[in-house]
């Protein structure tokens, strides 16, 4: 079993916190598409060889992309590969691409699922974001999506915002929950360099919001998002029984995914390869004949490292049994740590997993950290 991600690297304007790779340059999507067609021919032995299980169209903002465009891309993976198990094929939209016509049309092509940025439900957040949607927009999509044939969605939010209130935070939880959709992933504002944010904290424009601040908002959305019945499956992310991102969770337990278009990342089991974060060298390499990526061999404490992180961020962790597989050194430093973390009430096993314990999430970086190992 094996995923596909996408990378649509195209935006309209660019979010104020956002480091992703993106280009605001609608004049590259032709070529862009050829590229990554190219891209998909030069990946036909692993997609021969490989069931695919999800796809995902990532960004950037893909609903930038036309049907036709999107269709293209489908079209030139079936060559190479059968969507017979496929499962789940997702789509990042921005709220105010969305219309009844193009819901109806990328559900023809056989988009299931929706994954929609309205990171909050009021105007003046959206626009100290930069984005480009307001508040009526953001609501008036999510009831277009469904009407018009999605039964699977999930909105991000945006929580720790300088300038929020925790009154706001407490009614974008209230409408998140109102507005009946399968998942919802929240992400705390983090300041990347590069960023339009990560300046205004430099000059002291904005501050970052005490800790006790995202303790509190982070609190009462895990509470509130238990009440209305949605699991917490991994930290940022909760949805109802059955309707975790099959994608996202694929990468958590270590399968294989296919990274295409330009900065995406794939990994075949035992190698890391990272695309060109840069449109321009992506298309002219892929024109050329040129190398586009970079990759590198995972040693046995990458690998601890990265199972370590992606495992302990789930709600159910990882299987212990799976220790395993690291070498005689890794699995002491491991158990030495564990004894450290239990006494603390960190971390907790149960039923053959080991995970982080329920009051302990909010310090849940600092617990991965202790477990990784430095050689
Ligand atoms: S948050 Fe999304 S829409 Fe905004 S700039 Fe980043 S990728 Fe583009």
């Amino acid at each position: 079993m094996a995923g596909i991600y996408i990378h649509v690297p195209f935006c309209y304007t660019r979010c104020s916190y956002c480091d992703f790779y993106k280009t605001t340059d609608q004049q590259l999507k032709d070529e862009y598409i050829k590229a990554l067609c190219k891209e998909i021919e030069l990946n036909r032995s692993f997609l021969l060889k490989e069931t695919i299980q999800t796809i995902y169209f990532g960004g950037g903002t893909p609903s930038t992309l036309n049907v036709d465009k999107l269709e293209t891309i489908l079209q030139t993976l079936q060559q190479f590969t059968s969507f017979k198990y496929l499962q789940e094929l997702t789509l990042e939209v921005n709220p105010d691409d969305v219309n009844a016509n193009y819901i109806k049309h990328i559900v023809g092509i056989g988009v299931n699922r929706l994954s929609m940025g309205i990171q909050s439900f009021f105007d003046a957040h959206l626009r100290r974001m930069n984005r480009r949607h307001n508040a009526e927009q953001a609501r008036n999509a999510i009831r277009i999506a469904k009407e018009n044939g999605i039964k699977n969605m999930s909105i991000d939010l945006i929580y720790g915002l300088p300038y929020m209130t925790f009154d706001e935070w407490q009614e974008n939880v209230r409408l998140a929950i109102e507005s009946d959709v399968q998942h919802i992933s929240a992400y705390h504002l983090t300041f990347e360099k590069g960023t339009l944010y990560y300046d205004y904290l430099k000059k002291g424009k904005l501050t970052e919001v005490p800790e006790e601040s995202s303790v509190e908002q982070f609190d009462y959305l895990v509470s509130q998002l238990k009440k209305a019945g949605f699991e917490h499956y991994e930290i940022s992310n909760f949805a109802k029984k059955g309707l975790e991102s099959k994608h996202n969770s694929n990468y958590w337990t270590g399968l294989k995914y296919l990274g295409l278009g330009p900065s995406a990342h794939s990994f075949d089991g035992e190698n890391r390869m990272w695309n060109v974060r840069d449109i321009k060298r992506y298309c002219d390499a892929l024109k050329n004949k040129q190398s586009y990526f970079e990759q590198e061999t995972l040693s046995d404490t990458d690998r601890y490292n990265e199972f370590i992180m992606l495992g302990l961020r789930t709600q159910k962790g990882f299987k212990m049994n799976l220790l395993d597989a690291f070498n005689a050194t890794i699995k002491q430093y491991f158990n030495d740590e564990l004894k450290q973390q239990i006494a603390q009430n960190n971390v907790t096993l149960h039923n053959g997993y080991c995970f982080v314990s329920e009051d302990k999430k909010m310090i849940i970086d600092s617990i991965i950290s202790d477990f990784f190992y430095v050689e």
